[in-house]
């Protein structure tokens, strides 16, 4: 059999909410386009409201597309809904454990009803490897929150697919975990697994993801491998207080200036190509005296706002 080129494919996808008596008509999905590697660690970055659950939700058949296509491992999910819900595992943003069951009653339950046959369950390998191995007959309830997280991402694998998406798996999770967690994941990665995360901590998804989609109000704006994105984030800004407030931001030959609150200006510089001092020293070329400066290290919020904006 041969292996498809993506792991996943939407064209054109879209989702709208209908109103509700008391809500308008919520475009969450506005005609995205996304092809995710096989057997790549895949970031999907966005702030809150961009529609990344709403995405999962749809490639997990839990919501219903508006209009589009999608393919799971190359499986069509309106022509072969079952065969692509089974090429998925899905780590939800919610804890959702059976309270009344063992870790390793909760994993057989989820092998069952996706059939797999007794003779191909791995539960104690799953539990071992998420560091349950000694829990596997507690209660669920008697686990803590980071215990239950894990039992997630095993629930999630006990199909054995060759995609995991895992929603916000790190949202609320203590710095151990978090290594931990990721640990199992880069290793399920090596074994072929391709691992797609929603996140909307930057640095997690540049140490981890070796390609980043950035959503923002539905729209893939964008989906490079991480590297390269990274050159993006390679502005900076130097905020500079003159003397005298100004009223409109100076022109300065090379560089992008922005007036800032109580008559400062910002400048943008790229790290790789200039610096502090070559800002600070076109300032003065402008005979403009400088009473202060900080610099501003760029976050997710200024790629938004600089890949949206153009
Ligand atoms: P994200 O996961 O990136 O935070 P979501 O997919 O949860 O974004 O939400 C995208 C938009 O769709 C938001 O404006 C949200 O309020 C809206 N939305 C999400 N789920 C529903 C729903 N079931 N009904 C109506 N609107 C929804």
């Amino acid at each position: 059999m041969t292996l498809p080129d993506y792991a996943i494919e939407a064209e054109n996808l879209v989702k709208t909410y209908p109103a509700t008596k008391t809500t308008p008509e919520m475009k969450a999905i506005k005609g995205i386009d996304l092809k995710i590697p096989r057997g790549s660690i895949f970031g999907l970055l966005g702030p809150n409201g961009a529609g990344k659950s709403t995405f999962i939700n749809i490639l997990a058949g839990l919501t219903k597309k508006t209009s589009g296509t999608v393919r799971i491992w190359g499986r069509d999910i309106d022509e072969r809904p079952r065969d692509a819900r089974a090429a998925i595992g899905v780590v939800p943003q919610e804890i959702a454990a059976d309270p009344f069951f063992t870790p390793k009653e909760s994993l057989e339950v989820q092998a069952g009803m996706y059939g797999v046959p007794k003779s191909e369950r791995r539960t104690m390998e799953l539990l071992t490897a998420l560091g349950l191995g000694d829990k596997a007959d507690a209660y669920v309830r008697q686990l803590s929150g980071g215990m239950k997280r894990r039992l997630m991402v095993a629930k999630a694998m006990t199909h054995n697919p060759p995609v995991l998406i895992l929603d916000e798996p790190t949202a609320g999770v203590d710095v151990e975990l978090r290594r931990q967690l990721w640990a199992y994941v880069v290793e399920l990665n090596r074994k072929g697994v391709t691992i797609v995360l929603t996140t909307h901590y930057l640095e997690e998804a540049q140490e981890l993801c070796d390609q980043i989609a950035i959503v923002n109000k539905g729209q893939v704006v964008a989906c490079e491998p991480t590297a390269q994105l990274l050159t993006r984030l390679d502005t900076r800004n130097v905020v500079v207080t003159p003397e005298e407030p100004l009223q409109a931001a100076p022109e300065l030959a090379g560089f992008e200036t922005r007036l800032r609150n109580g008559g400062a200006f910002a400048v943008s510089y790229k790290t790789g190509q200039s610096s502090v001092e070559q800002v600070l020293a076109a300032v003065r070329a402008q005979g403009l005296h400088i009473k202060d400066i900080s610099t501003e290290d760029p976050n997710l919020e200024d790629v938004f706002v600089s890949l949206t904006s153009a």
